[in-house]
């Protein structure tokens, strides 16, 4: 489904943050990277999502098949990638029902029959556990941190994307959110048996909620070390070790 091809990432004023990165996701399977602060975790879902910020100088970002490198982000989501924020902004005036509206007549291009809709938002949002005014405040405006990672996960299961990309999902959720928005996740994912996942983290606490075939290791701009839960448990358990990881693989 997704395939990163030897990518070089830089900002727009050419800091360099990911070199030679490679990753292939194909359907249904689910992926973590894990790495320390600011090694460029972030950077790389904004990558795929083409966010404006971030300029690819190498290689090929290919989902289903075909370089996206060229397209909007909004052509993006309409392909079927969804990225939940580590930080979700804050649209004041614009309401959180209205966005939704708008935003399921652009990925699936036809007109959205309302009362479905509203049945379908309600219910999402009963299994979240969110009030259904939030739907009817500003997108993401006072709301606490935990109320927006809901508010995305919300839009997630109304959007229906082929390819999550969850970065840090966990941070501003409390522990008994974080159980209920896995649930709601892991819900979506057996209802729609192909879509991909791709768990950005620091911490390996989702993946208690989460399971993942691989969890792959980024430092230095790349992956490491690729390995199952195991890796992630050691790496709960021994800290990213970052000499050690080193070692390894330059040993392989
Ligand atoms: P992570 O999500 O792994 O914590 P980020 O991808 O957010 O890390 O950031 C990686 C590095 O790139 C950090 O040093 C960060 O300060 C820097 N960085 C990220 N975005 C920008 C930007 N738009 N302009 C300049 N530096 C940036
Ligand atoms: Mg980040």
């Amino acid at each position: 489904m997704l395939e990163i091809k030897d990518i070089t990432v830089t900002t727009v004023d050419d800091k360099k943050i990911l070199d030679d990165f490679s990753l292939s996701i194909n359907n249904g399977e689910v992926h973590v990277i894990m790495g320390p602060n600011g090694i460029g975790k972030s950077t790389l879902s904004k990558a795929i999502m083409g966010n404006y910020q971030y300029k690819v100088t190498k290689g090929d970002i290919l989902f289903e098949g075909k370089s996206i490198l060229g397209l909007s982000t909004a052509e993006r989501a309409k392909l079927g990638i969804f990225l939940t924020m580590q930080d979700p902004m804050e649209i004041d005036g614009v309401k959180l029902s209205e966005f939704l509206k708008t935003a399921v007549r652009e990925v699936t291009g036809e007109n959205v029959n309302l009362y479905d809709f509203i049945n379908t938002v309600n219910k999402t949002a009963e299994d979240l556990e969110m009030s259904t005014d939030m739907l009817h405040r500003s997108l993401n405006k006072a709301l606490s941190g935990g109320e927006k990672k809901k508010s995305e996960v919300l839009q997630l299961k109304v959007l229906k994307p082929k390819l999550i990309i969850l970065d840090e999902l966990d941070s501003g959720l409390d522990v008994d959110s974080l159980k209920l928005v896995c649930k709601n996740i892991k819900d979506y994912l057996k209802e729609n048996k192909d879509t991909a996942v791709l768990i950005i983290t620091h911490y390996p606490r989702i993946l208690d909620y989460l399971k993942c075939d691989y969890v792959h290791i980024l430092l230095d701009g790349k992956i490491k070390k690729t390995g199952n839960m195991d890796l992630a448990y050691e790496i709960e358990k021994n800290g990213y070790g970052v000499n050690e990881v080193k070692e390894e693989t330059s040993n392989e």
